[in-house]
């Protein structure tokens, strides 16, 4: 038994009883109630505010950048990387919807409003890399989740994501600039690689060429519109 233990012990015994929130802040001398509710793990009021807030602010950053995306797919400017076909189709099925040739007249609402409403599915699984989009509909095809042994999970491991190799992953225009950063900095590390540092060049040859092909994808992709 340590103190630090028993003095949470005490909280959540404390704040789960009724009106025992404040009796714990009182207690345990917090300034805010949100400090409290987030020592005692109790579920509910400023803490699950703010959780469903940042949701909130997510889905809506969410469905700007499909939004974007599709706006960009409509310009022929294409998304790249092994997911970018299987979401090319997916902008295509709901382009078509919006085609009027294929719905009666009085159906066709080509507003913003009725895109945005097709777009919202695959804004609820997309999560943001640091230099990829991630399209999270299939848990068992997730290679960071493979890589980890955990296939059945129900959010990606970004922190493993190898964007150049997983089927859900793609690249678009505004991640060009990491790529090229990092191929820059991958580059000015193999030339200052002594000759006995086999190993240590074999893997940043890697690297690099694996940046530059994402690179290249990208602008293939960007320059089909051009
Ligand atoms: S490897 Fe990357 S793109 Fe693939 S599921 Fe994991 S986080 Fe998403």
């Amino acid at each position: 038994m340590n103190l630090r233990a028993l003095r949470r012990t005490l909280a959540i015994e404390l704040a789960y009883r009724p009106g025992g929130v404040l009796a714990t802040k009182i207690h345990l001398k917090h300034v805010a109630v949100a400090t409290t509710e987030g020592y005692a793990s109790r579920p509910g009021g400023a803490q699950a505010e703010l959780l469903a807030e940042a949701n909130k602010h997510e889905s809506e950053r969410n469905l700007d950048l499909v939004w974007e995306e599709f706006r960009n797919y409509q310009q022929g400017i294409m998304p790249a990387g092994p997911g970018a076909r299987e979401l090319t189709e997916s902008f295509a099925h709901i382009d078509a919807k919006l085609d009027p040739a294929d719905a009666p007249a009085a159906k066709v609402q080509r507003n913003d409003r009725e895109i945005l409403s097709l777009l919202t599915k695959r804004a609820k699984v997309l999560h943001l890399g640091l230099a990829n989009y991630c399209w999270f509909t299939d848990p068992s095809r997730a290679l960071c989740l493979r890589l980890a042994g955990t296939p059945t999970a129900d959010k990606p491991l970004i922190g493993m994501c190898d964007s150049a190799r997983c089927p859900q992953a793609t690249h678009h225009p505004g991640h060009r600039s990491v790529w090229a950063d990092h191929a820059d900095k991958t580059k000015t590390f193999l030339g200052e690689l002594g000759p006995t540092r086999r190993t240590e060049r074999t893997r940043l040859q890697a690297d690099y060429d694996r940046a530059t092909r994402v690179i290249t994808a990208i602008d293939t992709a960007t320059e089909a519109s051009t």
